[in-house]
């Protein structure tokens, strides 16, 4: 007999990345996992008791978020994973920075463990730390390095929080972004300006609708380009250098869509995230990171009708726990995460049961020096004057 290679490893077994190809983007979720294999999370993560602690982000599956034990966005889970140090081992149902975020803020003598290592995020993939690097020298160049302040999104890598943390910035999420600009134009004097990594979006959203800035305000730093794409005059007179990075679920939804709703749903309030382009943002109504959009649907009055910007298994949720209410999805044709997606049932029952048998796979480990600079940057943020540090 002879035996055919799979183009996926069901149970996350082995390290080919190469034959794991991710989860298809059909415009519907993947076929619903062996129903066998609730039985089997249930059972092992029984066997591991307080000992485990299985973290969920709001995009994630539904047949991953039901062995949750809590809900978030990623600041909100790395900060109650820190809020457990009892736990011996922390599962992120996530990301890598998001896995990366709970290994710093918790103890030491805690592990953290992704499901499936593949789960990256396209968005913190477009700032690695030599192309940041890169753009900093030129800043230097340019003679303005000592009047920059890098400020990141959450959603970095670890790297580039350590960059920020060395460099006199901080971090931000999608909700405290202003205050974080607020406090970063302080820090150089009146020519201060701010380098925004890595989401485009994030930051011109912020600056121009937050902050009283015009677009002119901003340039984009293309890492593609030399020199950033941008000559020294444009650098030297910017106050906002914006990371040409962006979310590639957020970054498809499109003004267009926005108009076309409000033709479809008489009477809808279209709330988007900040993630979505300039374009979007300015043509809703509401605009908020995710727990604002979960607050903002749950305290809605019934009979209301809601289109949403967001993740659409996020967006789903919304709709089914809100039936007294019409929540739709703003574009029909975006798709979910599809990194987020990775972690699946098959992967996350492979994680708790290697864990039960002794084995920690997958764990997610910051190095000393990143870990101790991402962590200045993360604590000026969490220093920000008042305002719940969410994304
Ligand atoms: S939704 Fe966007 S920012 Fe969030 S993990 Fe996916 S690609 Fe990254």
């Amino acid at each position: 007999m002879t035996t055919v290679d799979l183009p996926l490893l069901p149970l996350g077994r082995g390290s080919d990345r190469l034959s794991e190809r991710g989860v298809e983007c059909p415009g519907d979720l993947p076929a619903v996992s062996d129903p066998d294999l609730v039985a089997r999370a249930r059972a092992a993560k029984a066997a591991l008791g307080d000992r485990v602690f299985v973290l969920g982000h709001h995009y994630q599956r539904d047949e991953v978020i039901q062995f949750a034990d809590v809900t978030g966005d990623s600041f909100k889970l790395a900060r109650d994973a820190a809020a457990r140090p009892d736990a011996e081992y922390v599962v992120f149902c996530g990301v890598h920075f998001m896995a990366e975020s709970a290994d710093i803020l918790t103890g030491p003598q805690q592990q953290v463990v992704l499901p499936d290592l593949a789960a990256g995020c396209s968005m913190a993939d477009m700032a690695r730390l030599a192309q940041v690097e890169d753009a900093w020298d030129a800043l230097v160049d340019a003679g303005v390095a000592e009047q920059v302040v890098p400020v990141t999104y959450m959603n970095s890598s670890a790297d580039i929080k350590a960059f920020c943390g060395r460099n006199g910035g901080a971090v931000c999420t999608s909700s405290n972004a202003d205050v974080a600009l607020e406090w970063a134009f302080e820090q150089r004097g009146p020519g201060t300006k701010v380098l925004f990594l890595p989401d485009q979006h994030l930051g011109r959203n912020t600056a121009v609708l937050k902050m009283g800035m015009s677009l002119d305000d901003c340039v984009v730093w293309n890492p593609h380009l030399p020199g950033g794409g941008l000559t020294v005059e444009q650098l030297r007179d910017a106050r906002m250098v914006l990371w040409k990075g962006h979310c590639s679920v957020h970054g498809r939804f499109t003004a267009d869509v926005v108009d076309r709703v409000r033709e479809e749903v008489p009477g809808v309030t279209v709330l988007v995230h900040p993630e979505c382009t300039h374009d979007v943002v300015t043509r809703a109504d509401l605009v908020g990171s995710t727990e604002f959009i979960i607050k903002t649907v749950e305290a809605a009055e019934p009979g209301t009708a809601w289109a949403i910007g967001t993740e659409l298994n996020l967006v789903k949720r919304l709709a089914a726990a809100h039936p007294d209410k019409r929540v739709v999805f703003l574009d029909k044709t975006v798709c979910y995460c599809s990194t987020m997606n990775r972690i699946d049932l098959p992967h996350l029952v492979w994680a708790l049961e290697s864990l039960v048998a002794g084995t920690v796979v997958n764990r997610i480990q910051v190095d000393a020096d990143t870990e101790h600079w991402a962590k200045v940057a993360l604590q000026r943020m969490l220093d920000l004057p008042g305002r719940s540090h969410r994304d």
